[in-house]
């Protein structure tokens, strides 16, 4: 007996947003045609090669509820918190920073004649977990498995486990898979996705077929949202094609978001805000 594959649910259009200081960038999650997919609250992507782009970064903001995770292709970005880590994550470098009850740090893009480019998404936490001291996970590109499948298919294991290889990423909540695929013109990926979880592919270069076969053509950049089902598969078009893969389980949970804050209740926010104007954020 066959697993159902997933169908296409949805496809985004990533929307242009100036974020931070005056970083431009596309949002597919976060905005007004994808609120929230349970557990993803956020998916940005970043490219440019003209300072005036991302030079302003993001100076010293705080976070508090949710996880960052920042994935790079080109450049670099350095980062520093008020609890004194500090860091730069280079090129295939991820950092995985569970914000919990709080911390306040600035991501600042470095002027390189390469450019930068790459992606932040941010996962919710649970309520009981919303609190819970910070955590980084930095993660080298050396460190990150690339498994090669026979039918064109490169991928980059972040987190979550593919033909028997683990990311290096672990324990998250969500129990996610975080892949980077490099797929052949005449490539094809079938993976099992766990069922009940959220998954959606970021598709950031060229183009590929993310259902059965004889399913349409998506061209990138876009945001392809999978419905339910035991497993994903992709098919490679005349062009090759560079996407991200992300899974994760819904929270189901109520959420009160405002800016980089994302808790259960608007009162649990407020009381963020206070912690803010009286300085005992983060402290
Ligand atoms: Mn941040």
């Amino acid at each position: 007996m066959t697993s159902p594959t997933r169908k296409i649910a949805k496809i985004i259009e990533p929307q242009n947003v100036v974020e931070g200081a005056g970083v431009r960038l596309k949002r597919s999650i976060g905005g007004h045609a994808l609120n929230y997919l349970d557990p993803f609250l956020l998916l940005d992507h970043f490219q440019s090669t003209n300072p005036a782009d991302y030079r302003a970064g993001f100076p010293l903001h705080p976070h508090r509820g949710i996880e960052t995770v920042t994935y790079l292709l080109t450049g670099a970005v350095r980062h520093r918190d008020s609890a004194g880590n500090a860091g730069e994550i280079g090129p295939g470098d991820l950092q995985w920073m569970s914000a919990g009850r709080g911390i306040l740090h600035e991501e600042m893009p470095q002027l390189r004649p390469e450019g930068v480019a790459g992606f932040q998404l941010w996962v919710n936490l649970p309520a009981k977990q919303k609190m819970s001291a910070p955590r980084y996970q930095n993660i080298h590109a050396n460190e990150i498995p690339v498994i090669e499948r026979d039918r064109g298919a490169s991928i980059r294991v972040i987190a979550g486990t593919v033909d028997g290889t683990t990311g290096p990423i672990t324990g998250i909540v969500a129990e996610p898979t975080y892949i980077d695929v490099a797929l052949a013109g005449d490539g094809r990926l079938v993976l099992p996705i766990p069922r009940g979880h959220s998954a959606f592919a970021y598709l950031f270069d060229g183009e590929a077929r993310f259902g059965a076969e004889d399913s349409t053509v998506v061209t990138a950049p876009k945001l392809i949202v999978w419905s339910d089902g035991d497993s994903i598969e992709v098919h490679g078009e005349k062009k090759s094609a560079r996407f991200l893969l992300v899974s994760g389980k819904p929270l189901n949970e109520p959420i009160a978001r405002y800016g980089p804050f994302v808790m259960n209740t608007q009162e649990e926010i407020q009381q963020t805000l206070r912690e803010l104007q009286q300085g005992t954020f983060a402290q």
